[in-house]
């Protein structure tokens, strides 16, 4: 892609960055800027340092300790080219203060030139002692004598194609070129964002320039922390964009039009809901209430519902998305639930299938494995409408499937998904409505991950959030334990005595192949190894405990097979990769063992311990973890578990992660499979948040032409994400 410019920066042009900016092609520099995501100037001006190395300053050897990153400048001395114990160039220099060995397992031989005996030279990296003296591995050496810079040398980000010397000069360049005027003087504020230190605000343009070159002087600390007020300003811009985008999508979103799903009003008990209700073999709790009049009040409006649904694992989230559908069906449309497993799409499907159907509602089940003959079935009941309630896949967003007449569309486990396939789902209605209006469906999307509350409501300024913030009665609390791997013989002594008592057991590993590099467990060792520690041991009726395996890459009968049996109680340990993380439900499974457990994540940790404790038998979670050589617990892993053994909400659970973690990570990575905020931290930056929050609806209001201008140079191409 050729690089775009902006249009206020068409008139500076920097030739040391491209011989040909004008070039249909791409040249090799910009292909490897691309995969940067640096295609705008902007893009490179906003492209921040790693970290910096101090080249400012010539040390004396002498003053040099061990492992300092240092720059000398001495003469050579002595320089061989050995053989033993394997090729290397060995150059011996002396700064007049004390000696130091240069070593180089590839070099040219232009370097044995250049660092011919008697030759001075300027020489950077990291000094180690030895027993032999000081020696440096693989400096940077160059001829002594030039300038030294005035500012620290930025070390940025970059790609195996690109050196930093010439990363360095096009960011330069970018820097140059783009235009880093502020897009809000500071008048146009009510309130000023002042960061932390006592500094007057900076503008962009000073704090980007002092970023990629600061003074030798700044403490190093706040730079790397990100505490630093040129830092603060960035994170600044970077919410108020954040939060101007969101309500840009907000407004847009009010002028869309969506079917008004309002239960008949007199029929009362009569309704599809209600009927739901009273067949339903529990009451909802408070929470499930409250949530379901949130949804229902969201679909009697005419704008599109865009409601994220957050709940706890086992808090009950099913059942409010049955109860959704019941009164968009009741209102003569269609609903549709999209789950990311086929495992789980099946589960939902007999669900509501075991509730909606008695009821007289008429289904159809899309999945991407399915037989064409049945498929073929399938899609002619929902293009007729004969099918009301529509679970499937992936597959329901093909384009071969259309719907009659899609009201609400639901997405479990909403993170699993993309953009483009939330989008794909909501251009499922084909109708329009007043002054040929299109119609957009309701969206109600759920998710066990949730998010801190507060965090969700400033973040996602362009979200309804309703919170399950209860678990339905009669849930005895998952008590979990923390086992190293040498007690492993015990945790099978365990699962046997709860196989003979007639329960279930999960067994998680974290890979299905042995990776040379990673000494994980393996699903498929682990799995032959259980059915040794098994024999002889039998379920109460009297049949032998059967274990079975799960994996991801097993085909897709063979999955269901397993899981149904597990599912049906005719298995009883069942070994598997993650694959079960999502929402499987066995009330019946009262142990999990997780294998290598400090090689999960928390909130992944959180969910599969939700698969247990879903009945009313005390359930046990035990994480097993090894500090072999490649598996050493690191504090991180460490404060995981701790904090899985400290507790069991999940809401508690989402703050540690974040905590621990960090929320780049935490929102971005996990969510959409890319970091949306690059500067910011919400964990670190909530009274930033606030403050964007703030003035960005005044922004948008007074200034909507800059509050565009800002969105696109600080979000770029990422527009479309916060979209969905
Ligand atoms: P999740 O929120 O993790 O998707 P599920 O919807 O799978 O949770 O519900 C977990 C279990 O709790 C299911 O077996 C469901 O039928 C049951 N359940 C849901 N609501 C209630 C309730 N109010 N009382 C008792 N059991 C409930
Ligand atoms: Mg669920």
């Amino acid at each position: 892609m050729p690089r775009k410019k902006s249009s206020a920066t068409d008139t500076a042009t920097d030739p040391s960055l491209s011989a040909s900016p004008q070039a249909a092609e791409p040249t090799v520099l910009e292909q490897a800027l691309a995969k940067l995501g640096l295609t705008r100037d902007i893009d490179l001006a906003l492209h921040l340092p790693l970290r910096y190395e101090d080249e400012t300053r010539i040390v004396r050897l002498r003053d040099v300790r061990d492992g300092d990153h240092a720059q000398i400048e001495a003469v050579v001395t002595h320089q061989e080219v050995t053989f033993k114990p394997r090729r290397q160039l060995i150059v011996t220099v002396d700064d007049g203060s004390a000696t130091c060995t240069l070593r180089f397992f590839s070099f040219y031989g232009s370097q044995l030139k250049a660092m011919a005996v008697g030759r001075k030279l300027r020489i950077r990296g990291e000094v180690r002692g030895g027993f032999f003296g000081k020696t440096m591995l693989h400096p940077h050496c160059k001829a002594a004598g030039g300038d030294l810079p005035t500012a620290l040398t930025p070390i940025y980000p970059t790609v195996a194609q690109l050196t930093q010397p010439v990363l360095r000069k096009a960011v330069q360049a970018g820097l140059a070129r783009a235009d880093l005027s502020d897009t809000f003087a500071p008048g146009d504020l009510d309130e000023l964002w002042h960061g932390t230190g006592s500094h007057p605000l900076w503008t962009l343009r000073d704090a980007l320039y002092f970023l990629h070159h600061p003074t030798p002087d700044t403490a190093l600390a706040t730079l790397e922390d990100h505490s630093h007020p040129a830092w603060q300003r960035l994170k600044a811009e970077e919410l108020l964009a954040q939060q101007i985008s969101q309500l840009q999508h907000r407004r847009e979103r009010a002028h869309l039009r969506a079917p008004v799903l309002q239960e008949p009003p007199d029929e009362g008990a009569g309704t599809l809901h209600a009927r739901l209700l009273a067949a339903l073999p529990f009451g909802l709790t408070n929470a499930q209430q409250r949530v379901v009049r949130e949804i229902a009040a969201d679909m009697a409006r005419h704008v599109p519902m865009h409601r994220l649904l957050q709940g706890d694992v086992g808090a009950g989230k099913t059942v409010v998305a049955a109860l959704a559908a019941a009164v968009c069906i009741d209102a003569g449309w269609q609903c549709a639930l999209m789950a990311p497993t086929e495992i789980l799409a099946e589960q939902h499907f007999r669900k509501l299938l075991a509730w909606l159907e008695p009821l007289g509602i008429g289904t159809a089940w899309l999945t991407g494995s399915q037989k064409p003959k049945e498929r073929r079935a399938m899609l002619e009941r929902i293009e007729s409408g004969q099918a009301q309630l529509v679970v499937g896949t992936h597959a329901i967003i093909q384009d071969k499937v259309r719907f009659h007449n899609l009201a609400l569309a639901i997405i479990d486990e909403q993170h699993r998904f993309g953009v483009a396939q939330r989008l794909a789902l909501r251009n499922k209605l084909h109708l329009e409505g007043e002054n040929a209006t299109k119609l957009e469906p309701h969206l109600l999307m759920m998710t066990a991950t949730p998010i801190p509350r507060t965090l969700a409501m400033s973040y996602y300024a362009d979200l309804d959030v309703s919170t399950l913030d209860e678990l339905p009665p009669g849930r005895t609390p998952v008590v979990t334990k923390v086992f190293h791997e040498s007690r492993r013989m015990d945790v099978i002594e365990r699962i046997r005595a709860q196989v003979q008592e007639g329960r279930q057991v999960y067994w998680v590993c974290p890979l299905i192949e042995e990776s040379e590099a990673l000494d994980l467990s393996n699903a498929t060792h682990t799995h032959a190894d259980l059915v040794d520690a098994l024999q002889g041991c039998t379920m109460p009726g009297g049949e032998p405990a059967l274990v079975g395996l799960l994996h991801s890459r097993m085909p897709v009968p063979e999955k269901k097979a397993v899981m149904q049996a597990f599912i049906d109680g005719r298995m009883a340990l069942l070994v598997s990769t993650t694959v079960i993380e999502v929402g499987v439900d066995v009330p019946n499974a009262s142990l999990m063992v997780i294998e290598n457990a400090q090689r999960f994540g928390l909130s992944q940790l959180h969910q599969l311990r939700g698969r247990v404790g879903r009945g009313a038998v005390a359930s046990v979670c035990v994480l097993l973890y090894s500090t072999g050589d490649a598996a050493r617990l690191s504090d991180t892993a460490r404060e995981r578990l701790k904090a899985m053994v400290e507790t069991n909400d999940g809401f508690e659970i989402a703050r540690r992660d974040l905590e621990i973690r960090g929320p780049g990570e935490f929102m971005g990575a996990r969510q959409s499979g890319e970091a949306m905020l690059r500067f910011a931290d919400l964990a670190q930056d909530d009274e930033i948040l606030q403050w964007a929050r703030r003035e960005a609806p005044k922004l948008l209001d007074r200034y909507p032409h800059l509050a565009s201008k800002h969105v696109q140079r600080w979000l770029g191409g990422k527009v479309e994400y916060l979209k969905a």
